[in-house]
């Protein structure tokens, strides 16, 4: 924390801690040698021994310091998808259509537990992540705790109904975001299925097919009846390419938790994307207010694994307390260093969640002046 011990202090100082003692009763601020003072207490103090006091850098800064990868160390990654659009549009039955043309699920049975992420992987072996909660909320949500996650959106929308206004509002989000958009035109299937018409609404809006002379990808689906299914997720690939994904695989894991439990048989639980290197059983972790060590991991398919990289999402057990939708995921070397940080982080939150407090009493305050 940012503070020190008197004794400390003085030690700093070459000076005897008595000393210190007695200069700060002379000026009226006494303290003791195994009294715990601040930075602004401590920088008084020292001036009257001809020092001055500099704050180090908070040891959060200290403990997580980051160096970004270097070029060499980048290598492909999978991309990783949200599904938005309007109620109803079909989102959860593309989801899930999606599902079931994994060929990894088809290899564990078809079994697949649900922990707010799964991988899909094709024929030929390529890979993609989903992330299981269709709708902006958690899109926006997240992105409000600086947690991007998502790097294409596939936008859904019924091709009976047209353009609406939650379609609309994925539009936005995912432009504020930066996050490209593939459409699905969905309910092909339906007699009074209109593409076309869809298309022209999104093309007013900014999204011009391909076919018509714009850059936007777009399918003609049915979710129900599994038509189309492949060329979407082939498109989304394509799509993928473009933005040429990296990250930095052999190195320290870091990442994002997209969903969390508390599990009466297991404790607390998450899921994790990883974003960059390789996460191991064993290794340490701070997220968000919490840590713990990953006691063990498991991929979509409940499978127990050893290592996750990056865009793979995995269930993690191991830590001390429930973390947070959007909260950081960063693997540090030890124990006590994740304990710290959790602890500082844990004192920031108190801190601002005090001021809060005093703000809004001043605020209740004046409007009863
Ligand atoms: P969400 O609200 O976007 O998640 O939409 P759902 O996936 O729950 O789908 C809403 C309704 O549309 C359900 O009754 C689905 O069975 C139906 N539905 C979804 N996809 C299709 C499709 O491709 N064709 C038809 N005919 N119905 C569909
Ligand atoms: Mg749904």
């Amino acid at each position: 924390y940012e503070t020190i011990q008197v004794s400390e202090l003085a030690k700093l100082m070459g000076v005897k801690v008595g000393e210190l003692i007695k200069k700060s009763l002379q000026m009226g601020m006494p303290v003791t040698a195994n009294q715990s003072i601040d930075a602004d207490t401590a920088a008084i103090l020292a001036d009257e021994f001809g020092y001055q006091v500099e704050k180090a850098p908070i040891e959060e800064e200290i403990l997580l310091q980051y160096i970004p990868p270097s070029p060499e160390e980048l290598k492909p990654r999978p991309p990783v998808v949200t599904v938005m659009g309007h109620v109803d549009h079909g989102k959860t039955t593309l989801l899930d259509a999606i599902r079931k043309t994994d060929v990894a699920s088809k290899e564990a049975g078809g079994i697949t537990q649900h922990i707010g992420a799964y991988t899909v992987k094709l024929e030929d072996g390529r890979i993609i992540t989903f992330i299981d909660t269709p709708g902006h909320e958690a899109f926006t949500s997240m992105r409000a705790r600086g947690a991007q996650v998502t790097d294409i959106v596939i936008l859904v929308v019924a091709a009976d109904d047209g353009v609406m206004e939650q379609t609309k509002e994925a539009i936005e989000h995912a432009r504020a975001a930066k996050v490209p958009i593939v459409v699905a035109i969905n309910k092909i299937d339906k007699p009074d299925a209109n593409p076309e018409r869809v298309k022209s609404q999104l093309a007013e809006l900014g999204l011009v097919p391909e076919e018509w002379g714009g850059n936007t990808l777009v399918a003609n689906i049915s979710a129900k009846k599994r038509i189309g299914i492949e060329e979407l997720l082939e498109l989304v690939l394509l799509q993928a390419e473009m933005l040429d994904l990296k990250a930095a695989y052999d190195r320290p894991a870091r990442g994002r938790i997209i969903e969390s439990k508390l599990d009466k048989g297991r404790g607390p639980v998450a899921t994790v994307i990883v974003q960059e290197g390789t996460l191991r059983e064993g290794d340490v972790f701070v997220a968000g207010l919490t840590y713990g060590r990953v006691r063990a991991m498991f991929d979509s398919y409940g499978n127990r694994i050893k290592t996750a990289t990056p865009s793979i999402p995995v269930e993690i057990l191991g830590f001390e307390d429930v973390p947070q939708a959007g909260d950081d995921f960063i693997v540090v070397d030890e124990e006590e260093k994740a304990r710290k940080i959790a602890e500082y982080r844990q004192r920031k939150a108190r801190e601002a969640e005090a001021a809060k407090e005093v703000k809004i009493s001043l605020e209740k305050l004046f409007e009863k002046l």
